[in-house]
């Protein structure tokens, strides 16, 4: 079992692979600032594990906080979650998105080359692909210049890291590209919780299911899809929680860097999901048609063969899941983790 440092732990997905984690019997390290996150989120964590983990409340992007933990503890592996992701934010706020997403990234890899400790796993996105690319994407396929700031941010970490591993074989990196992560534990006692107004599709939704919001708005009904809405690679987040866990076997015995896409390999639109989230949950979601989010391309979906063949990982859930259990977190947590 490894002693393994979590960066953004406490956050959606950091608090989801932290449950896995300790399941697994890892010891887990969470460093967070808490920027857009709860220390609930954790405690929780530990509730549901009935185990114990190390929070530190720190900034990747301070050298002092990184060098405490890494002389405090004798880590393994890094799991890398830290940062921004809010992408219309991303285009006011472009500074401070490349001084969070790159700088505390290389700042990151830095204090771990001090501490001697060479193994990651860091959290990409489907969004590093050329738009041009022809659904289901794979890890062959050029990358693009991303359409957002955030998500340009996720290619140069990308390719830095990539140099990194070229000029020095001591590491171990893995590009977990995600697609569309959506779900909750299946306790319902964590889960995804944004500030302020979703950017996302599914924290809209079951907002609008518990009257947070009155209306979802589906950006573009027009696209050559199934019916002319955007269609996307829904992925339940245990199961990308558990990939970082197959990530992380396989970047314990490998070097290089290597990226692999998380995904289902289905493709659902957005009309698709908003129907079958009524139909599984016995709730009906208003919504209005508006126009075309800029930006956004008609379809992404992945293939994920390479995840399967070399990490051994597919995804076990399927859509039907995916939005029970959104709804059995947003129904048992109305204001997420404020109570
Ligand atoms: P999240 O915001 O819930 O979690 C990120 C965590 O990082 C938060 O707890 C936040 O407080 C923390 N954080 C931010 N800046 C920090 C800093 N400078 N120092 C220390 N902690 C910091 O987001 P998430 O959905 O769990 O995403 C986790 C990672 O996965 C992010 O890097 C995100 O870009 C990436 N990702 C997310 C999605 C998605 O749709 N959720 C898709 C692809 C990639
Ligand atoms: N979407 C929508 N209304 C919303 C949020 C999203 O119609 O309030 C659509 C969006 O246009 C895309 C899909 O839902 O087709 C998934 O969007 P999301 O922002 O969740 O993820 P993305 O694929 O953009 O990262």
């Amino acid at each position: 079992m490894a002693k393994i440092l979590v960066t953004g732990g406490a956050g959606y997905i950091g608090s989801h692979t932290c449950l896995e984690l300790l399941n697994a019997g890892h010891d887990v390290i969470v460093l967070d600032n808490l920027s857009n996150s709860s220390e609930e989120s954790l405690y929780r964590v530990q509730e549901l594990s009935s185990k114990k983990l190390d929070f530190v409340q720190g900034d990747i992007r301070h050298d002092q906080d990184l060098d405490k933990v890494f002389n405090q503890y004798q880590i393994d592996a890094v799991i890398h979650f830290a940062g921004l992701k809010a992408v219309g934010e991303s285009q006011q706020i472009p500074l401070t998105y490349f001084d969070n997403n790159i700088a505390g990234s290389i700042n990151l890899t830095k204090a771990m080359e001090r501490a001697g400790i060479f193994k990651l796993v860091f959290s990409s996105s489907a969004t590093v692909y050329d738009e041009a690319n022809i659904s289901p994407l794979n890890e062959n396929m050029p990358t693009g210049m991303p359409s957002n700031n955030y998500g340009y941010t996720k290619l140069i970490v990308e390719q830095l890291l990539e140099k990194m591993s070229e000029a020095d074989p001591r590491w171990s990196i893995a590009l977990l590209r995600y697609f569309n992560p959506v779900g909750a534990h299946k306790s319902g006692h964590i889960g995804e919780d944004p500030q302020g107004i979703p950017n996302n599709l599914m924290p809209y939704v079951t907002q609008v299911a518990v009257g947070r919001r009155e209306k979802l708005s589906i950006y573009g009904n027009d696209y050559n899809t199934v019916d002319g809405t955007g269609v996307r690679d829904y992925i339940h987040v245990v199961d990308l929680a558990n990939a970082h866990l197959c990530a992380l076997n396989n970047r314990l015995i490998n070097n290089g860097c290597r990226a692999w896409n998380i995904g289902t390999g289905n493709g659902s639109s957005v009309l698709e999901v908003k129907n079958a989230f009524e139909k599984v949950n016995g709730v009906s979601i208003a919504f209005e048609f508006a126009p075309r989010r800029s930006g956004d391309v008609a379809i992404s979906f992945a293939d994920s063969t390479r995840a399967k063949e070399e990490l051994n990982w597919t995804a076990k859930f399927g859509l039907e899941d995916m939005l029970k259990d959104s709804w059995n977190w947003q129904k048992q947590n109305p204001d997420g983790y404020q109570k």
